[in-house]
């Protein structure tokens, strides 16, 4: 049967039309805006909220600093760095003693490090270097480059690693058909957490890491409130999903937490590779 047989012509489907969206707009407001809890209308707009929301300019693509980065390496030069303080202990007993004998604030000697192209690239032998300033949480990009040594294998394929704190390590290595404990290849939070995938590229390309760290919480009598946690991103790729650390990073043995400052300066490893750095900026969470 037809509108037509009907009598119905199509300025009253029109109609019809209207009649049945009007009618579903009614049915709609009328369930979500009688729906009560002791005794208060609940609207759709009393769950909708408006604050004063800071608006920054994001980077013309993801891996550009947003207007509210704080840029750590843009290519110049490494005013923003120094030669690191704290040791890069292998133990635990060796970490105390490093953070006992730690000062915050102390000037340094100037990085060692070499700056070419934009580029920076450890210089082997020349030690750790960190951030002037200090860092407590922090959402973290940083584009490494672990070069092509073929002679070289494990972990002593172009290996570095970024310390957040100086003090935790996600591992920078060659693990593009390289073996290693999976608790020590690239993108590992070295000797405490694998990542979900192995997200490498061919050694001598270019690859990155977002890095969401969370800082521990201390109490004021040094008992830890809540541990470090870490989300990581490997070339755009999740491989750590908000984990919780046991401690610093140790080579040696089991770690556990010690109190330390609430801020401190974000390192980057000498492991005696000429392993190449740029575009690092951060965001303080
Ligand atoms: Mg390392």
């Amino acid at each position: 049967m037809t509108y037509q047989a009907l009598g119905i012509n199509r300025l009253s489907r029109t109609n019809i039309g209207w009649f049945a969206i009007l009618s579903c707009c009614i049915v709609v407001g009328s369930v979500c805006s009688v729906h009560a809890q002791g005794g208060a209308v609940i609207t759709p707009e009393s769950t909708e909220l408006y604050v004063d929301l800071a608006k920054i300019s994001p980077g013309l693509t993801a891996q550009m600093p947003p207007s509210d980065a704080t840029v750590l390496f843009d290519g110049t030069d490494l005013a923003k760095w120094q030669a690191m303080q704290l040791r890069v202990a292998g133990d635990m007993p060796g970490i105390l003693k490093s953070i006992a004998d730690y000062e915050p604030g102390k000037v340094t000697q100037p990085a060692q490090w070499k700056v070419a192209d934009g580029i920076m690239t450890v210089e082997p032998g020349t030690g750790a270097i960190e951030t002037k300033r200090h860092f407590g949480d922090m959402q973290l990009h940083l584009e490494w480059n672990a070069p092509v040594a073929e002679e070289k294998s494990g972990q002593g394929y172009s290996n570095s690693g970024v310390f957040f704190m100086g003090l935790y390590e996600v591992q920078i290595l060659n693990s593009y058909k390289n073996t290693t404990y999976n608790n020590g290849q690239a993108s590992s939070v070295y000797k405490q957490h694998i990542p979900l995938v192995n997200a490498s590229r061919a050694p001598g390309q270019w690859q990155s890491y977002d890095i969401i760290f969370m800082a521990p919480r201390f109490s004021e009598k040094g008992s830890l409130i809540s541990p470090v946690r870490l989300t990581v991103f490997h070339n755009g790729v999740l491989v750590q999903n908000n984990v919780e650390l046991l401690g610093p990073t140790t080579y040696i043995g089991a770690s556990h937490y010690t109190p330390h400052p609430e801020k401190m300066p974000l390192a980057l490893q000498d492991h005696g590779d000429p392993v190449q750095f740029r575009n690092i900026w951060i965001r303080e969470l």
